[in-house]
């Protein structure tokens, strides 16, 4: 960054300038997120629909995907990048939700192109094309051994996830003490105290769901990339089924209408730049027929480019709240200056 600010090239490399920042606040969750193992798509389709277009278009999209741009729902860098038909950038859980609910606009303004799962495309779908290899199988697979292979031979445990399944057993234990004569009693009347967690990378929620399992916590997942019907299933278990008590979930997932009252504890893995994202996931507890106060958890590591992400996070709360007045979801608080930047590198 020191580089690019002396050379007055800031503003010109801001997607590059991200996506330092991004390792930064990865590398604050878990050492295995920087290292940058890709989750493996679903969107097998794509393929058919590639092999469809002239070689020049293909190398053309896979071009657009191999510079970093930042995606253009979330205006962050793109997690599992992908391509859309007509040029725009996006991560996969971003734009796979957009196009599986009712609007299948590319949400770019003034775009208006028609996407739909076939149509978007992960730069492995389009190197393949190139390519001409047939069998995608194969790749696919391997490289999701690999992936669970190097979670699990990986002994290593993030703090943050060892803080998180510490509050997640001090909860559900917490519960059994105090309520435990009530609940034989009437069974009915106390529902189980349940939390939902939340982080914006679904390569976080992998490692966390390996750490849940070997603590036999029940849980239930929910992301961008599941489908409408895998999601209401998880949301209902979740609400209904006292056994399962956590919900894990991605901070992109968060825009749907979701209601999840059942829980009245929210543990946040990382820090995003919109503050009014952060409080948008929190309002999924803290609702209507919400009767019990919600307890808030945001874990962070001090000293590090997460102290001030929170305090930039203050001003830009102070800034919406004073400049923007009602619109408060509006990019203004996405974006970061030079300003901002020279802040978070600490120059
Ligand atoms: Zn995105
Ligand atoms: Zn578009």
């Amino acid at each position: 960054f020191q580089e690019y600010a002396a050379a007055g090239t800031v503003k010109q490399n801001y997607a590059n300038i991200l996506l330092l920042l991004l390792r930064l606040r990865q590398a604050c969750d878990h050492p295995l997120l920087v290292k940058g193992h890709q989750s493996v798509f679903k969107g097998d389709g794509s393929i058919e629909m590639a092999k469809q277009l002239s070689k020049e278009r293909v190398i053309d999209l896979l071009a657009r995907l191999e510079v970093s741009a930042l995606c253009a729902v979330c205006r962050d860098t793109p997690e599992d990048a992908v391509v859309a038909m007509c040029g725009h950038i996006f991560c996969y859980q971003c734009i796979y939700e957009r196009i599986t609910t009712d609007e299948n606009m590319c949400p770019v303004p003034n775009c208006r192109n028609t996407l739909s799962t076939e149509s978007v495309f992960s730069s492995g779908t389009l190197k393949i094309c190139i390519s001409g290899k047939t069998s995608t199988h194969a790749i696919a697979s391997s490289s999701a051994d690999d992936e669970l292979s190097s979670i699990s031979q990986s002994s290593y445990i993030s703090s943050k996830i060892q803080a998180t399944v510490d509050i997640l057993n001090s909860i559900i234990n917490m519960h059994a003490l105090t309520d435990s004569d009530t609940i034989e009693s009437n069974p009915n009347r106390v529902s189980p105290v349940k939390a939902i967690v939340f982080s914006q990378w679904t390569g976080m929620l992998d490692l966390l769901e390996f750490s849940l399992n070997s603590n036999l916590i029940q849980y239930r997942r929910l992301d961008g990339t599941m489908s409408l019907n895998s999601r209401d299933k998880a949301v209902k278990d979740f609400n209904i089924d006292p056994e399962v008590r956590v919900m894990i979930m991605s901070l992109k997932a968060g825009n749907l209408g979701l209601n999840m009252v059942a829980a009245c504890h929210v543990i946040l893995l990382d820090l995003w730049w919109n503050p009014y994202a952060e409080d948008q996931a929190i309002d999924r507890a803290h609702r209507i027929g919400q009767t019990r106060p919600v307890t808030v958890s945001r874990l962070t590591i001090t000293d590090t480019v997460e102290d001030r992400i929170l305090s930039l996070q203050e001003e830009k709360r102070a800034m919406v709240n004073s400049a923007f007045g009602e619109d408060k979801s509006s990019a203004h608080a996405t974006r970061l200056t030079v300003d901002d930047l020279r802040y978070l590198f600490r120059i």
